[in-house]
């Protein structure tokens, strides 16, 4: 791989070889960061060529993702997700110069299948067959996606409250499912002892460097999308952190090759019942593993496995946590679907919910030009949906039963 220099751990500072199954630091299993070789990378990319090519996915950033040059593409087409202006919608919460990222818009209708794009793509390399993972659900089905597309083999584990949606996708896509009976750290303990007993290829976001590499993907979507015109803020919700970690590196490998001026303020938004890693943020201090209580499951990760990056991605961007009830997601929820004709997760949700407080209360102003990744689609989790919009009106087929509901809705 000419653009990458190397693996450094964050926590030692010590680097290896960028190999496959480089995970945690072997000597203080700090996290792994994969680091570039820039001045490569810019005789490679610059605002033309990029114009210039045709790959609407996350393949036409090649030069900034860690796999080797003869490496083929992604089975499946992930990214190049639309984003779309949302004046009504930004005029509503206070913030005119809203944009939605709509990442609901990959194969698997999550933000996660960027991440897994780069672990299979890895695994291959490896020469890995199976490749597993822990997830609150849509890491799973996306690597479940990815690995049918490709004919590698997936074992998934996801704790027994994953919605439905996402347990139906994983079983179409033929992998071996494992539903614990237990937390999500419970789930993530057994999935770390079973990898490490049969060797698989390890898709666990806390411990595999390339994720995030395939993560922050979205931000150089959203770097390109604006013309080269870096947001003021980007708002995302936060379960692991790898995602906010993810969408950090995206922007400083555009700033790092010339391509923006400057990094994006972020906003981690994460559930009032489950807010370790903005506690942690917003009180300087260690984090402290907590209950999982919301309905958003996608982020509903109480402990962490690494925070670091995440709580770096904060800090360095001068970026602002916000923690939002169940209530404020559902609410946002509906407001986009209404607004944008967007249909969002609770995790995807959220983060609009969280933009509208940081708005109401001061910490974003109403000039400012704001990004708001919407995480994964609403279809996955059709109960919280219907919790967030009602049921529809039921009549017999009867004209007359018609008009009278009709006027007592004022629908006319
Ligand atoms: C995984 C996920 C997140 C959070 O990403 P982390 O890397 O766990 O912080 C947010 N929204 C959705 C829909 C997700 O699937
Ligand atoms: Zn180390």
């Amino acid at each position: 791989m000419k653009n990458v220099l190397h693996g450094r751990c964050i926590k030692c500072g010590k680097t290896f070889d960028a190999v496959t199954d480089l995970y945690a630091c072997p000597l203080c299993s700090g996290i792994i960061e994969i680091e570039y070789d820039y001045d490569y990378i810019k005789h490679k990319i610059n605002r033309e060529t990029l114009a210039a090519r045709r790959e609407n996915s996350i393949w036409r950033y090649r030069e900034f993702l860690p796999v080797k040059e003869e490496s083929p593409p992604p089975g499946l087409r992930v990214g190049w997700t639309p984003l779309y202006p949302a004046q009504r919608l930004g005029a509503a919460i206070g913030l005119p110069r809203l944009y939605i990222k709509d990442d609901g818009f990959n194969p698997t209708s999550s933000m996660k299948d960027r991440a897994s794009a780069i672990a299979i793509i890895k695994a291959k390399e490896g020469g890995f067959s199976v490749v597993a993972c822990s997830s609150t659900g849509n890491a799973a089905s996306s690597l479940a996606g990815g690995c049918a597309a490709e004919g590698l083999g997936a074992v998934i584990f996801v704790p027994r409250r994953a919605p439905q949606g996402k347990v139906a996708q994983l079983l179409i896509f033929g992998a071996k499912v494992v539903s614990v009976d237990g937390s999500y750290a419970d789930t993530y303990h057994l999935s770390a002892r079973a990898i490490q007993k049969w060797g698989w290829y390890n898709r666990n976001a806390a411990i595999n460097p390339y994720l995030i590499e395939g993560k922050k993907t979205v931000a150089l979507e959203i770097g390109e999308q604006l013309g080269f015109k870096a947001p003021d803020w980007v708002a995302i919700s936060v379960g692991d952190g790898c995602s906010i970690a993810g969408v950090y590196k995206g922007f400083q490998d555009l700033y790092e090759t010339g391509l923006i001026d400057r990094i994006p303020s972020l906003l981690s938004v994460q559930a009032e019942g489950c807010c370790p890693v903005n506690t942690a943020f917003l009180t300087g201090g260690e984090l402290v593993p907590t209950a999982e209580n919301t309905i958003a499951d996608s982020i509903a990760v109480g402990e962490p496995r690494n925070p670091d990056k995440a709580l770096h991605a904060l800090r360095a961007s001068n970026g602002a946590a916000v923690n939002v009830s169940d209530d404020e997601i559902l609410d946002a929820m509906r407001m986009l679907g209404r607004n944008c004709g967007v249909f969002g997760e609770p995790a995807g949700t959220a983060a609009l919910a969280g933009l509208r407080k940081a708005a109401a209360n001061g910490l974003i102003s109403p000039e400012s030009a704001v990004v708001c990744i919407v995480t994964g689609n609403g279809l996955k989790d059709v109960q919280n949906g219907i919790k967030a919009a009602g049921d529809p009106l039921l009549i017999p087929p009867d004209m007359e039963l018609l008009e009278q509901a009709f006027s007592v809705k004022k629908w006319i």
